[in-house]
């Protein structure tokens, strides 16, 4: 549809005021909120959905640090702070996949351990609060505009850090920004999105009898879980479901009669696009009980398998990314590189459809500061997934993990602008070195 009408201008009333405004709460936005708490600044944090989390919350995605081993050098900060909030209310466990030295997350219980850590911060929450644009002056940001059961009203703040996962508010601004096409090549396709959802009746104990039975099944470096199931299907001519792995799932938790979180099904979807996602929710939810019927029927230990739930919403992988006054590259990763603006460390790992790396040495690379500015616009940063980043990093920038730490480093740079009234591109470096230590990372 390209017919257009025109809006009446309209007085919007001001719903908030702030230092540094956090649009989204995934991993990076609720490390950037408590990385500008830290440093001194007041606080708002806007989610479109009833919860913080982002994609480990919003879709039951459990392994967080999937990648690390016993050598992996992980850069700490809200990070660990998150990881050893979790492991205290006994909602993270080892994963089936020994010798890995992460944690899977009860996905559940993390909202409500993500309100706690708001808390104790003094961060203010806006949930159920879509931020739909940016306000700004000439080329500055002043704040944003919003859309909730509340109607339209703005918010102010003198920072602004993008966290939405997809550039949303960037890309308003006119940042230029870089993005894939569905169905292009391997190299210029978008990645697929997952629709995760989890079974309930399921006989444990003869899941675990069969995967001590045959241990190739777990496939210790990518974390997969290669079903036998799937090739007794082909043998019986069972049809696959199309729109999924071919030969495996996979699954981290297991809890009395449940598997929480099995992650199979792959959609093409563009996650800027309403009906792309509307298309992929339909198609997911089909593909998803398609897949649970032929695990009822082939794979020992669901033979009464239900349906539990369904993810929240299809998990988007990749969208739009900024690009910012410097571009990561795959070379910059595994080369190791190292940068003058390091806001911290990251291991050389990676998770794409054809390249999988667990960090199994203490190979890492140092990840710059520049990556988290758009080109053109004062007083926004952006964190997390849509970084500047080629195509081919983004199988390691989309990293927990890594979102995190661009979200603290980003909240630190936005609170210490505002405390010496520089625009956020010159700031001093090393004291936001400084000041991301005292917050427990390791920049170097
Ligand atoms: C199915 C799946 C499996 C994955 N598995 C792994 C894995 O095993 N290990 C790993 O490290 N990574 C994994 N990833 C990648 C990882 O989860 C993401 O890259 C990471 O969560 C990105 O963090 P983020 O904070 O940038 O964005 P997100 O996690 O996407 O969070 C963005 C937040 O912003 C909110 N938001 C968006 N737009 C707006 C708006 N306009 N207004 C208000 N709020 C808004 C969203 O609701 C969301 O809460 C997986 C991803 C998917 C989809």
């Amino acid at each position: 549809m390209t017919e257009k009408i025109t809006e009446p201008s309209r007085q919007t009333p001001v719903l908030a005021l702030a230092d540094v405004l956090v649009v989204g709460g995934g991993p990076a936005g609720i490390s950037a909120a408590i990385g500008a708490a830290d440093a001194g600044a007041s606080v708002i944090i806007a989610e479109r959905y009833g919860f913080l989390g982002g994609i480990p919350a919003i879709c039951n995605m459990e392994p967080s640090s999937w990648c690390r081993q016993k050598d992996t050098v992980m850069p700490g900060g809200v990070q660990a702070l998150l990881e050893q909030k979790m492991l205290a209310c006994g909602a993270a466990e080892k994963p089936l996949f020994e010798p890995s030295a992460s944690y899977n997350y009860d996905t559940e219980t993390l909202k409500f351990v993500i309100d706690e850590l708001l808390e104790e911060h003094h961060i203010t929450p806006i949930y159920h609060c879509l931020v739909t644009e940016p306000y700004m002056e000439d080329d500055s940001m002043k704040g944003v505009f919003t859309e909730s059961k509340s109607g339209r009203q703005a918010i102010l703040a003198k920072r602004v850090i993008d966290c939405t996962g997809d550039a949303d508010i960037a890309a308003q601004c006119g940042a230029p920004f870089e993005k894939c096409s569905l169905g292009g090549d391997e190299k210029e396709n978008m990645m697929y999105g997952t629709l995760i959802f989890g079974a309930s009746n399921v006989n444990v104990p003869k899941v675990r009898e069969n995967l001590k039975e045959h241990p190739e099944m777990l496939d210790r470096i990518r974390h997969e879980f290669i079903s036998d199931g799937f090739s007794k299907a082909r043998e019986n001519h069972y049809p696959i479901p199309p729109h999924g792995f071919q030969n495996q799932i996979i699954f981290n938790r297991m809890t009395q009669g449940e598997v929480t979180a099995i992650n199979r099904v792959r959609v093409p979807v563009d996650g800027n696009d309403v009906l792309s996602l509307t298309e992929a929710e339909i198609l997911s939810r089909k593909e998803a009980l398609d897949t649970l019927e032929l695990l009822r029927r082939y794979e020992p230990g669901f033979e009464e398998a239900c349906l539990r739930h369904f993810a929240a919403a299809v998990g988007i992988r990749e969208t739009r990314r900024i690009v910012g006054d410097y571009q990561l590259t795959m070379e910059d990763i595994t080369g190791e590189r190292q940068f003058d603006d390091s806001v911290g460390v990251y291991p050389v790992c990676m998770d794409g459809p054809k390249i999988c790396r667990a960090a199994l040495t203490g190979a890492h690379f140092q990840i710059p500061y520049r990556i988290m500015l758009p080109q053109g616009i004062e007083n926004l940063l952006v964190a997390g997934r849509p970084v500047s980043a080629t195509k081919d990093a983004t199988h390691t920038t989309r990293g927990v993990d890594f979102c995190m730490i661009t979200g603290q480093a980003a909240g630190i740079a936005s609170a210490l602008s505002i405390q010496k009234k520089v625009p956020v591109r010159d700031i001093s470096i090393d004291l936001l070195q400084k000041n991301l230590q005292q917050q427990g990372v390791q920049v170097f």
